[in-house]
């Protein structure tokens, strides 16, 4: 058996708790992996004075691939997404995020299998921002006004939205080989080129030039952001491969989780041409952290699209296995999934959830 060295950012939150239970299950899945630990997040800001340290970036890059905990971003402080910027430092263009139905979850419907593909570098998360009253900002309302685009209220803060050819083709490639690849038949592009034309209509323009390319093996559609919204909330089977601009995505991704019994049990990936690191869509889930109330499921399914990148197919697919078990019978699911289902039975800890899931694996 090949051993795997992976880079582990437990993050905060809920992560600890999350992290620790993937691990178990992923040792109980007969994978070989190795854990390098390293820091980031609000309490790696206290003991290295930095969120990111420069050497959890090197331990990814010498890896290549890493799983990482959620981490907190404090809201409309000075302290900037730590999530953001691994994506940024690592090129991680993809984020990648199925969404599959899990029956015994309380998703909305049995059938869900779609997969989300986000471009993950540019948009508002750009990180292009003026504060409200700052020179920047009175500079930049200047300039629109004097270049007749328009006026701003001199009131305003200002967020930039960059929407560039090259990473729209990337991910855009990215979404049609992966369809490609995973037997997909279709691609959608959702944006709203209606309104913001030089922006999401270069995006969508762009999509149609790739989705040229693929014509005849994978097909091609559109659909305006808030009426894609609607039709998946009505009606996910007629979706297949999604492909969105970074702040859709990222909104559509928590949706999408919502039909499937929640964020509780959705995986995701961000990925680049050297490096992959795979984590949850959820956030640190400040609410529920350090109560042992949190469902690791998605963590835990991401380490499974982790061992799919490792090649160790067969233990990912012990693992999925062992989860739909476990929801199936339904005896140990956690509270957000009590909640889904509306069952009144007692929930399992996080801690009592992962116990049935490494026994499902060990009676394999
Ligand atoms: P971020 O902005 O960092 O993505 P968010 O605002 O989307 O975070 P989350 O932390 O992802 O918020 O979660 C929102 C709520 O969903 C949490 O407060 C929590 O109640 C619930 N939740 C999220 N993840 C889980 C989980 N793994 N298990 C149980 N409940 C969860």
């Amino acid at each position: 058996m090949t051993r795997h060295i992976v880079t582990l950012i437990p993050g905060d939150g809920i992560g600890l708790e999350t992290s620790a239970a993937m691990q178990r299950v992923v040792a109980a899945s007969g994978a070989d992996i190795e854990w390098e630990l390293a820091p980031a997040g609000a309490a790696c800001m206290e003991e290295h004075g930095t969120p990111l340290p420069e050497s959890t970036i090197e331990a990814v890059e010498r890896n290549k691939v890493a799983i990482k905990g959620p981490i907190t971003t404090p809201v409309g402080t000075g302290f900037r997404s730590v999530n953001v910027a691994l994506r940024k430092t690592l090129d991680l263009y993809v984020c990648l995020r199925p969404v599959l139905s899990i029956p015994g979850a309380g998703g909305r419907y049995e059938d869900v299998d779609l997969v989300i593909v986000r471009e993950n570098s540019e948009d508002l998360y750009a990180g292009i921002e003026f504060e409200e009253g700052s020179e920047g900002a009175c500079k930049l309302i200047d300039f629109v006004e004097k270049s007749g685009a328009g006026s701003i209220r001199p009131d305003s803060g200002i967020s930039i939205k960059p929407i560039s050819v090259t990473a729209t083709r990337n991910i855009v490639e990215y979404a049609f080989e992966y369809a490609l690849k995973h037997g997909r038949k279709k691609v959608t592009a959702a944006h709203k080129a209606n309104i913001m034309k030089h922006s999401d209509g270069l995006f969508l323009r762009e999509a149609r030039g790739v989705a040229k390319r693929y014509e005849g093996k994978v097909a091609f559609d559109d659909k305006i952001i808030d009426a894609f919204c609607m039709s998946l909330v009505m009606d996910p089977s007629q979706f297949d491969v999604i492909v969105f601009p970074n702040l859709y995505g990222d909104i559509a991704s928590d949706l999408a989780a919502g039909l499937v019994g929640g964020l509780g049990i959705a995986p995701g990936a961000n990925i680049g041409r050297d490096c992959a690191v795979f984590e949850a869509v959820h956030g640190s889930a400040p609410d529920i952290a350090g109560k042992n109330l949190a469902n690791p499921t998605a963590e835990i399914l991401s380490a499974a699209m982790m061992l799919d990148h490792l090649g160790e197919l067969e233990a990912a697919e012990r693992i999925r296995r062992a989860v739909r078990g476990v929801y199936a019978r339904g005896e140990h699911l956690t509270a957000d999934i009590r909640r889904a289902t509306g069952s009144g039975a007692i929930a399992a800890s996080c801690t009592e959830f992962t116990d049935a899931l490494v026994a499902a694996l060990e009676a394999e």
